[in-house]
């Protein structure tokens, strides 16, 4: 028997053998877990909103299922969802003050999927105001902390999500990723976090950032994790047009420790300058232990379009959110705020009910739309996407996976960004470009500088996850950097 005060620490592969032997219950579990978060959340502010009751009567039906052989290996644990993806009857935030009240009619096809794989929901996650941020500091109500110095930032947007798992808020968490947002934060907090191939997860239910670039993806503890979580979300979605029909693999098959035969490059453009060293020191290390473990290694990659992600996706993201954010009009739904006439209303709606990172965006958006702009940016912006699609397929035709730094720094301080936005978007330089190319990339504990989480970024061809899974798994059966817990 576990002691309860424990329970929390666990994984989801822990977790489930305890629950199917009736070792612990999912009451038990559930319970561990909420006292957790009243013990650590007023440190790290994680949630937007702590789902106690649902959570502890979804626990409930859990345990009947899991009394009757009825349960999937993700039934009875507790997760938490990022506030950008629709809850029916849970208001769904985004972390700003235009959905602050929102409560939506429906589900997201992933918390649909997780639902039906036994899921309790133990609440939804803080995260930069619509996704738009790389720590988390542009949430409209407080920054979430990192749980490993609280002084630092989390990274972002998916922050929330990232440090409730890395402070064992919860066992698991489902991101999104625009330019970062999930793997970012998984290598801020020392987790993992998986952007699938762009069209592998429905994104039917999230709220849109930039729609050819957004993907929901698992943050879990450790590898075997991640691979449970995208075995219950992944698959075709005939409510998103661009989920693709593909039969979804058992991605726990991928996971064997051995790397023989495997080969791998590593792109040079991606050990950017400003670089810190600790970081440069431990990616390094960390592949020279993928070829210890039989995998072959070229170093002389090129990728030379990379130096355009930036541009790029700073042109065609924020052109693709102010169309989807131009619902936000006060008429239909969310805030809307009184004024002497319909614009005046729309105006005061969109003035007081985004915050200044969301603004930024859209102006710039509006601007490179702009007629007669149009061509010089959006337009070239679009041609550049496909050079840096075409450099990592022929990349992909050479080897089976790329290996980069996830982010060129540790975790920074609290403030340290905030009146630099130019500095703020390079935190994403080596995240920018997966999804520019739609491919899946995921990041992985790879070692501590100073004392904070490192993260190592496996890239791929479009669907080949179980490779980057298989990859991940034998470093990290190598290593203890999973095992390690912030002390809160
Ligand atoms: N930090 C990037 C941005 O602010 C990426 C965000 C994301 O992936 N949602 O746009």
């Amino acid at each position: 028997m576990q002691s309860s005060d424990r329970l929390y620490r666990l994984t989801i592969e822990q977790a489930h053998k305890l629950l199917i032997k009736k070792e612990i219950s999912s009451v038990e579990l559930t319970k561990a877990v909420l006292e957790r978060i009243s013990q650590v959340e007023e440190k790290v502010h994680a949630f937007v909103t702590v789902t106690k009751e649902s959570a502890l009567s979804q626990a409930e039906e859990a345990d009947k299922c899991l009394k009757s052989g009825d349960a999937s290996p993700l039934t009875g644990i507790p997760a938490l969802i990022k506030d950008n993806m629709c809850t029916r009857g849970i208001r769904t935030t985004c972390s700003s003050h235009m959905l602050e009240k929102f409560v939506p009619p429906y589900n997201a096809t992933v918390v649909e999927r997780l639902n039906q794989a036994g899921m309790v929901m133990i609440g939804k996650g803080n995260m930069d105001e619509f996704a738009m941020g790389s720590s988390n500091e542009h949430s409209a109500f407080f920054a979430t902390h990192n749980p490993w110095d609280l002084e630092r930032v989390p990274g972002g947007s998916s922050g929330g999500p990232a440090a409730s798992v890395a402070a064992n808020e919860a066992i698991y968490s489902l991101g999104s990723d625009t330019g970062g947002s999930i793997r970012q934060p998984a290598s801020f907090c020392g987790i993992v976090g998986m952007k699938p191939t762009y069209g592998r997860v429905s994104r039917f239910g999230l709220i849109a950032f930039a729609s050819s670039l957004d993907q929901i993806g698992p943050m879990t503890k450790d590898i075997t994790d991640c691979a449970l979580v995208l075995n219950a979300i992944a698959g075709h979605d005939p409510k998103d047009a661009t989920s693709v029909n593909q039969p979804v693999p058992d991605y726990t098959k991928a996971l064997i420790p051995d790397l023989k035969g495997i080969k791998l490059g590593v792109p040079k453009e991606y050990f950017v300058e400003g670089m810190e060293d600790g970081v440069r020191k431990t990616i390094e290390a960390a592949i020279s232990r993928l070829e210890q473990l039989g995998a072959s290694v070229d170093r002389e990659v090129s990728l030379p379009s990379t130096k355009y992600a930036l541009p790029v996706y700073y042109i065609i993201a924020p052109s693709e959110a102010m169309a989807n954010l131009a619902r936000y009009d006060g008429v239909k739904y969310g805030y809307s705020h009184e004024g002497a006439n319909m614009w005046d209303s729309m105006e005061q709606t969109r003035g007081h009910g985004f915050g200044p990172e969301v603004k930024r965006r859209i102006i710039l958006g509006t601007y490179a739309l702009s007629a007669g702009y149009y061509d010089a940016y959006y337009f070239k912006a679009q041609k550049v996407r496909t050079l840096i699609r075409r450099e990592f397929d022929e990349a992909f035709k050479q080897y089976d996976a790329l290996i980069t730094p996830t982010s060129p720094t540790v975790p920074f301080k609290i403030g340290e960004k905030t009146g630099d936005p130019l500095k703020m978007y390079l935190s994403d330089i080596c995240t920018l470009p997966i999804n520019i190319a739609g491919i899946p990339g995921l990041s992985i504990p790879a070692g501590f500088c100073d004392g904070l989480p490192t993260g190592m970024q496996i890239l791929g061809k479009p669907f080949s996850e179980e490779t980057l899974l298989r990859v991940a798994y034998a470093y990290e059966q190598s290593t203890e950097w999973h095992k390690q817990r912030p002390k809160l």
